[in-house]
């Protein structure tokens, strides 16, 4: 079947289309209606339906492959390595399970989850799913105030938690972090289940803090069914990256997410039982619910849990975890591949990493250098995938499984099955043509997997997404996108990423990849800064491979001057930026998103806002220190 039809067959024979697709997982009742849309823009799924995350994921596949590996955890930061299979994940899990029960956690209680990449991290998600406790997990890089929050907006029963993760060799203590966060906050967990590495001291608070290692003793053999839910329960919330503002609570569903996960397995991902996924994100990011813990097991697909930044021991070590576990599907994101374009490309080819089928990346724009750079260093195919925390799968890609469809750079693809993605015209809401640019919408029904609403509240789920575009109630995903002749896509950016010079409409997005197109540049951000005579003008800031190629006044000018120029052959002088300034470092979220609007407030004099998502806070200070008058 062509990719084309697939997805026209997805909208206009929705509910046959999904009645298939729902074959991939188990049920334990049949769903009585495919899709229940009579209170749009609120969706249900499979209504009726009863079945969990973790018999699909786990308990499904002790019959045909209990002694494969499920769970490969490797942390280049202690040095552990350790392989659980299918029926070794089953008992851990259970244990974890029985230890959540025996503190009164039941179906529908909430569990905080602050963990580093350690096994434990799984086991507590998959345990969640299995008694149905929905699981809210903080990424563990996050401190006191930014967990305080969402302790207090998820008001868990119980909260998992360790005494420390490490990141590039430090150790980083947790619970100091977590103890000051309950301080903060006004919600008190009935008890902390606390997984002791041995990384740092803790203090505990008698009878609230509990020790993982003795409570699991206590339920070795534990064994604990799973609870069949029904397919519109709630399995979890996650917040989005926060890359635009105070981020929001994204709920999701039981059955609506395993199907799309086990169809995206299937189409997209290529992934088959008994082999080895390997994502590098983090399990505190979506990409880590989807695609590092629910997907690849949902697939019978073993799952590596890395715990290490992709430098250490050193700049090989992606590659070399591809080679030593055969994997055949990996996902990483566009952040990840600029740290490693600062070092040698030689690198990329120390391992053999013929196993890999397709190195998947998303979170952010992969600009068309880069994209060249990692798919000719690496000799393996590259396939950008655009998405959303609130979508929780690709809504942009190509679909193999479907039908080989050449990538092209700078383009993630096409609207995947179930997504009725249209490009609308900010003001008017009209669809606009070929090759003009649109707002990225999404038609509802929203496919399964997406988001249910923002949780506990309603009316910002509605106000929220689909309220921005006039005379419609549809999706906004609040990115522009433009589509060529043959149906690809493109994303030119955030809606609020748009500059206005002289009364050109510019996206920030093409001047970065112009930018970057420049051997020198590894990565650059650029913002719209207002300016009394030209309404706005481009600023732009500039990481460099080599950092000491400016290291002279004169330098700095000189490579100033190229990178105009190179903007002014590219796109014209109208996009020139008015500066472009030099920086060891972009301010970024955690997840390794470019906080331009930030960047933007503090060129213009304004405070930068909400920064409680951000990963490195001198990288503020650099841009502050470049744009204030000596
Ligand atoms: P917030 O919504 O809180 O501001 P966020 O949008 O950064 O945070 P995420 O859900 O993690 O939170 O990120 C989704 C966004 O990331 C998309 O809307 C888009 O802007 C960007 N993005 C993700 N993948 C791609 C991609 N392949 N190409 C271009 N942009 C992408
Ligand atoms: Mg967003």
């Amino acid at each position: 079947m062509n990719l084309k039809s697939f997805h026209r067959r997805s909208l206009d024979e929705r509910e046959a289309f999904w009645a298939e697709q729902a074959a991939l997982i188990d049920w334990h009742t049949p769903f009585e209606r495919v899709l229940d849309d009579s209170r749009l823009p609120f969706t249900r799924w499979f209504v009726g339906g009863q079945t969990n995350l973790c018999h699909n994921a786990i308990d499904r596949h002790l019959a045909t492959q209990a002694d494969k590996p499920a769970l490969i955890f490797v942390s280049s930061e202690t040095g552990e390595e350790r392989v659980f299979s299918f029926a070794e994940l089953h008992r851990e899990v259970q244990r974890m399970a029985a230890i959540m029960g025996s503190l009164g956690v039941g179906r529908g209680d909430r569990v905080l989850i602050y963990l580093p990449m350690i096994p434990e991290a799984v086991f507590a998600m998959y345990a969640c799913a299995r008694i149905g406790a929905i699981h809210s997990v903080v990424f563990g890089g996050f401190a006191s105030h930014s967990l305080a929050t969402r302790i207090d907006d998820a008001q868990p029963r119980l909260i998992v938690s360790a005494d420390a993760g490490s990141r590039g060799g430090k150790v980083v203590p947790y619970k100091p972090l977590l103890d000051e966060a309950l301080g903060l906050g006004s919600h008190q967990p009935a008890a902390v289940l606390m997984v002791d590495r041995g990384l740092a001291a803790f203090s505990r608070v008698a009878g609230r803090d509990l020790d993982y290692a003795e409570q699991r003793q206590r339920h070795f053999d534990a064994q604990v069914p799973v609870t069949w839910l029904e397919s519109n329960e709630i399995s979890y919330t996650l917040y989005t990256s926060g890359t635009t503002g105070k981020p929001k609570g994204v709920q999701r569903d039981v059955g609506g997410y395993a199907v799309a996960l086990a169809a995206s397995m299937k189409h997209i991902f290529c992934g088959r039982p008994g082999e080895t996924y390997f994502s590098s994100s983090d399990i505190g990011w979506v990409v880590g619910h989807s695609y590092i813990v629910y997907g690849p097991l949902l697939a019978g697909m073993a799952t590596i849990l890395y715990e290490g930044t992709p430098l250490r021991p050193d700049p090989g070590i992606l590659w070399e975890l591809v080679a030593r576990y055969q994997v055949s599907v990996m996902f990483s994101a566009p952040t990840a591949i600029r740290v490693l374009k600062k070092q040698d490309p030689a690198w990329l080819t120390r391992h053999d990493t013929r196993s890999l089928r397709a190195l998947f990346l998303a979170g952010e724009p992969l600009d068309e250098p880069t994209a060249r750079w990692i798919a000719e260093g690496l000799g393996r195919p590259i396939i950008d995938n655009y998405w959303q925390t609130e979508t929780g799968w690709p809504i942009l890609t190509v679909a193999h499984g479907i039908e080989p469809t050449p990538t092209r750079f700078g383009s993630p693809g096409m609207p995947m099955y179930g997504f009725d993605v249209r490009l609308l015209h900010e003001q008017t809401g009209e669809e606009v043509g070929n090759n003009e640019k649109g707002v990225v919408a999404i038609v509802p029904p929203l496919p399964p997997g997406c988001l249910q609403t923002v949780w506990r509240d309603d009316e910002r789920f509605v106000k929220t997404y689909f309220s921005s575009i006039p005379g419609r109630q549809v999706y906004s995903t609040f990115d522009w996108g433009i589509r060529d002749d043959d149906g690809y896509y493109f994303i030119l950016g955030r809606t609020d990423d748009v500059i206005n010079v002289a009364g050109h409409r510019l996206g920030t997005r093409e001047i970065e990849e112009s930018l970057s197109s420049h051997a020198a540049v590894a990565e650059c951000a650029v913002v719209g800064v207002a300016d009394t005579l030209k309404g706005q003008v481009a600023m732009a800031f500039a990481v460099l491979k080599d950092p000491a190629l400016v290291a002279q006044p004169a330098d700095r000018l000189r490579l100033e001057g190229e990178l105009m120029a190179t903007v002014d052959r590219q796109l014209g002088a109208v996009a020139r930026p008015s500066r472009v300034h030099f920086v060891t470092v972009l301010p970024k979220t955690r997840s390794g998103k470019v906080l331009r609007r930030s960047i933007q407030a503090l060129c213009e004099g304004r405070d930068p806002g909400d920064l409680t998502t951000i990963e490195d806070p001198s990288a503020l200070e650099q841009v502050r220190a470049a744009v204030s008058p000596a």
